[in-house]
């Protein structure tokens, strides 16, 4: 750590104190009262606190509307897959190819997790870009859950 970092750590923890000092705020991890904080993490459960600027309205519309429609794409081929059981159950009838059948769906589920996972990591980019970016990307992500079920029915039909 340069001398200049540790101005900036002592001059941060000075303004975080004399913030909490004028102010009543609590604990994002644990509510505890904050007021009058003489360090920089929270007496109460340990997490390190710091002072910092943030949107007042948190861009996440477009991004958590992206994660809907990944996260159903995920999770659809494991609901049919589930689904698919119980009505190879109830009707005795097993298709020939069953392990194909579900290996299948269980991939198309895993690359769908894999993109899900790729949003998560970009969730800070989209954030930073504009509107007219985020929107598009985010309702252009909701085509994956018709391609998805399209793929599932070909699955189902291929080793029937
Ligand atoms: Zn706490």
């Amino acid at each position: 750590m340069t001398a200049q970092d540790s101005a900036h750590a002592s001059s941060d923890l000075d303004l975080l104190k004399h913030y909490l000092s004028v102010r009543e705020e609590h604990c994002p991890s644990c509510s505890y009262n904050l007021h009058n904080l003489t360090n920089d993490s929270c007496p109460e459960c340990g997490e390190p606190l710091k002072l910092q600027v943030a949107l007042q309205t948190p861009k996440l519309a477009a991004f958590i509307t992206g994660l809907i429609a990944l996260s159903i794409s995920a999770g659809f081929p494991i609901l049919f897959a589930a689904m698919a059981l119980i009505a190879f159950t109830a009707n005795g009838y097993y298709p020939r190819k069953m392990l194909y059948f579900f290996s299948g769906l269980v991939l198309l589920s895993l690359l769908n997790s894999s993109f899900t996972f790729v949003w998560c990591r970009f969730k800070a980019t989209l954030i930073r870009r504009t509107s007219r970016f985020r929107w598009p990307v985010a309702i252009i992500s909701w085509l994956l859950c018709p391609i998805t079920m399209f793929i599932a029915y070909i699955i189902l039909e291929l080793f029937e």
